[in-house]
């Protein structure tokens, strides 16, 4: 069943102007400053204690996703001479910031990578949305993560729609990607319309949220990792006991979950595992690469930028898994989220 045009006036066309453009992704959703303590153990409640250490990263899966789309589609020093690569694939950022330092210097990241922001709105008097971290270092760096959504909770229903004239000048991406860090009814109405419009989306259902099952059918691409393909389905996965076949055949029950409710490919990143991935018709598993792991922050992005564009470039889903799988294992031999995504020159 189709659902009702949030946002929208009625007789408003869905799609305004043209056919879809040849090759652009664009990417709707969440933009974050990641505000990040080390600590030699969690403080008790009431407790005040010195940190190791404190950094300020640019994050948001919105923001990660495009930098990574835009990075391994470019090489670092066209941009640097102030070049645009003819042939890189344009990659354009729909959000929301706040009008503060961090909106600013997401908003600097984003275009220092080869992303258009024309589609990031500055809200007046808002917050840009933040990550507040605290990673464990006694614990081998577990993470405690707070997400605050601010500017990104702003991001209406009618986003996708209203950013077209001002961002493709009325045409239709290629590729749009979206998350969840943004208001579900405003994912749930881009599905719609995409859907309506034939343009295909790749869904990345992080941080897992239970979608109607009549939205299914609006995703061409559900990259999810092991814990949200396995909340979203409602299927336990029990990955680390069993061998390669009895793994693919828990992997299977739940792609095929996905693929029953509409989902044309599914795909399921395993973390040091590697990849599944399935269709109606065929399915494969993918070994990660054996690689030094250094920090495995923005791996999931990095594969999904890299996914993304290989699509986009014309390759087929099983070569786009793999060449996803070996950007992601660069990304993991470095530090940070969107500086550990590899330029097109370093994959
Ligand atoms: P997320 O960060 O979203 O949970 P995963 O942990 O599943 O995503 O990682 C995404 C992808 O990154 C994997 O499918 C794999 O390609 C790559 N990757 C993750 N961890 C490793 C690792 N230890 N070694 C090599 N590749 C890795």
């Amino acid at each position: 069943m189709a659902s009702p045009m949030v946002g929208l006036p009625v007789g408003t066309p869905v799609s305004p102007v043209g056919s879809p453009h040849n090759s652009s992704i664009m990417v709707i959703g969440s933009l974050n400053a990641d505000l990040v303590t080390y600590t030699p153990r969690i403080p008790a409640a009431g407790e005040t204690m010195a940190a190791n250490g404190f950094r300020t990263g640019m994050g948001g899966k919105g923001a990660n996703q495009a930098v990574a789309c835009a990075k391994m589609g470019r090489r670092r020093d066209a941009l640097a001479r102030g070049t645009q690569e003819k042939d890189a694939v344009p990659v354009y950022m729909v959000g929301a910031v706040g009008d503060d330092v961090y909106g600013q210097s997401l908003t600097a990241a984003l275009t220092a990578a080869g992303v258009d922001v024309s589609g990031v709105a500055v809200r007046t008097g808002q917050s840009t949305g933040v990550a507040v971290i605290i990673v464990d270092e006694a614990a081998g760096g577990e993470n405690r993560i707070m997400l605050s959504a601010e500017a990104n909770g702003s991001l209406a229903p009618d986003a996708y729609t209203a950013s077209l004239p001002t961002t493709l000048a009325g045409h239709l991406p290629r590729l749009l990607l979206l998350q969840l860090e943004i208001p579900l009814a405003t994912v749930l109405q881009i599905l719609d319309t995409a859907h309506r419009q034939g343009v295909d989306v790749l869904l990345n259902a992080a941080p897992a949220q239970t979608l109607p099952d009549s939205y299914y059918k609006c995703i061409t691409h559900l990259v999810v990792n092991e814990t949200e393909a396995s909340l979203l389905s409602g299927t336990a996965l029990d990955l680390a006991v069993v061998d390669a076949a009895q793994r693919d055949k828990q992997l299977s029950r739940v792609a095929g979950h996905f693929l029953a409710l509409g989902v044309q490919h599914v795909v399921i990143t395993l973390g040091a595992a590697g990849v599944y991935h399935a269709t109606a018709s065929a399915s494969g598993h993918v070994a990660a690469i054996k690689t030094k792991v250094v920090d495995t922050t923005a791996a999931g992005d990095t594969f999904i930028g890299a996914y993304a564009l290989a699509l986009v470039q014309g390759q087929t889903v099983a070569d786009a898994v793999q060449w996803a799988n070996r950007a992601a294992a660069v990304a993991v031999g470095r530090r940070g989220a969107q500086e550990s995504i590899p330029w097109l020159d370093e994959l």
